[in-house]
C-alpha cells in the first residue's frame, strides 16, 4: 500500500488555502491524493456509498421544553425491541466490521431510544433517520465502520463533533471511557444530554460549540469524530489530535453531494490521510 506522509506545516498551509468561499464544490486539494483503501472492512461494495445519511430537513419547531413529558423518546427495552437490534446487528453490523467490542457496542446501545417515537418502527432499519433540527441519526452500518476505525481502547480520549442524537456518543462510550461530544444545535445539544443521561451515560461530556474548534481544553485526543461533513480538514482538529499516533475520521466534501470519508492519523509533525469511502453526511455548519 502506498503511504503519503506530509509535513503537518505543510499540510495547514495547503488546505488553509481550500478553506475560501471558492473551494466549496471542490474535491479535497491535491496534496491529500488518497493511499489505497487502508482498510478491507470498508470496501465499496460492504458499506454503504453514498446512501443519505441527509434528509430533508423538517418542519419541527426549533423551541423546545424538556420536561418529561415532552421527551419524545421510548426508553422501555422489550424483548421484541430487543430481537429487532439483534437482527440489525447479525445481518447489518457483523458482516462489515471486525472489532467485537465495536459489534457488542452496537448490541449495547438502545437506538431507538435516540430517536423521534414517531420513527420507532424504523430504529432497527439500517438506515439513516430524522431527529428534527434538520440533522439525522447515521445509519448503524456506518456508525460501526467509523467507530472501528478509531481503533479505540478503554481508556483513550475521543471526541465526537456534531452529537445529534447522543447515539454515537453512546458507541463511543461502550467503548472507552472519555468520551467528549460537541453540538452546534443547542435544542439538540439538551435533548441528547437527557437522553444519555436517562441511559446512564451521565459521564459523556457534552456541550454545545461549534466544533470547528474542537474542544481544546481537554486536548489533546487519543481519537476524533466528525459526523457532520466540512468542505475541508479543520487545523484546529488536527491540532487537538494526539501527536504520538492519534487517529481521526471524518467526511470532506461538498455540501449535500458525495463526501469522501478520510482517515486522518498523526504522528509528530507528520499527518497521514487515507481515503475510506464515499458517504453522504449532513453539512457541517459554522457560528
Ligand atoms: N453523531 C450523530 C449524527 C448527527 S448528524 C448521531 O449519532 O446522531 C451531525 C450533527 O452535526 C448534527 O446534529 C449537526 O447539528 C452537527 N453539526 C454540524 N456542524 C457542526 C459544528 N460545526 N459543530 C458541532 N456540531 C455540528
Amino acid at each position: 500500500m502506498v503511504q503519503r506522509i506530509i509535513p503537518l506545516t505543510i499540510l495547514l498551509v495547503l488546505l488553509a488555502a481550500c478553506a475560501g468561499p471558492d473551494s466549496a464544490a471542490t474535491d479535497p486539494p491535491a496534496t491529500v491524493t488518497p493511499t489505497t483503501s487502508a482498510a478491507p472492512t470498508l470496501a465499496a461494495d460492504t458499506a454503504v456509498p453514498a446512501s443519505p445519511t441527509t434528509a430533508a430537513p423538517t418542519t419541527q419547531a426549533t423551541e423546545l421544553i424538556l420536561t418529561p413529558e415532552s421527551l419524545d423518546r421510548e426508553f422501555e427495552d422489550d424483548a421484541e425491541t430487543q430481537a429487532r437490534r439483534e437482527t440489525l446487528v447479525s445481518s447489518r453490523v457483523a458482516p462489515v466490521v471486525q472489532d467485537a467490542r465495536v459489534i457488542a457496542a452496537l448490541r449495547a446501545v438502545p437506538r431507538h431510544s435516540f430517536v423521534p417515537t414517531q420513527h420507532l418502527d424504523l430504529a432497527y432499519n439500517d438506515h439513516p433517520l430524522p431527529i428534527g433540527f434538520g440533522q439525522t441519526i447515521s445509519q448503524p452500518s456506518l456508525v460501526a465502520m467509523m467507530t472501528e476505525v478509531l481503533e479505540l481502547e478503554p481508556g483513550d480520549r475521543v471526541l465526537e463533533i456534531g452529537t445529534g442524537s447522543g447515539y454515537q456518543a453512546a458507541i463511543l462510550r461502550e467503548m472507552t471511557d472519555e468520551v467528549y461530544t460537541v453540538e452546534i444545535i443547542p435544542e439538540l445539544a439538551a435533548l441528547a444530554r437527557t437522553v444519555l443521561d436517562r441511559l446512564g451515560y451521565e459521564d459523556i461530556h457534552l456541550d454545545r460549540r461549534d466544533g470547528y474548534y474542537g474542544w481544546v481544553a481537554y486536548a489533546p485526543y487519543d481519537a476524533i469524530i466528525v459526523t457532520a461533513a466540512p468542505d475541508h480538514l479543520p487545523n484546529p482538529l488536527v491540532d487537538q489530535l494526539n501527536a504520538d499516533g492519534g487517529r481521526m475520521v471524518i467526511p470532506i466534501g461538498p455540501v449535500g453531494n458525495v463526501q469522501t470519508l478520510w482517515l486522518v492519523t498523526r504522528q509528530g509533525d507528520e499527518v497521514e490521510m487515507t481515503r475510506l469511502l464515499d458517504v453522504r453526511f449532513v453539512p457541517f455548519t459554522r457560528e
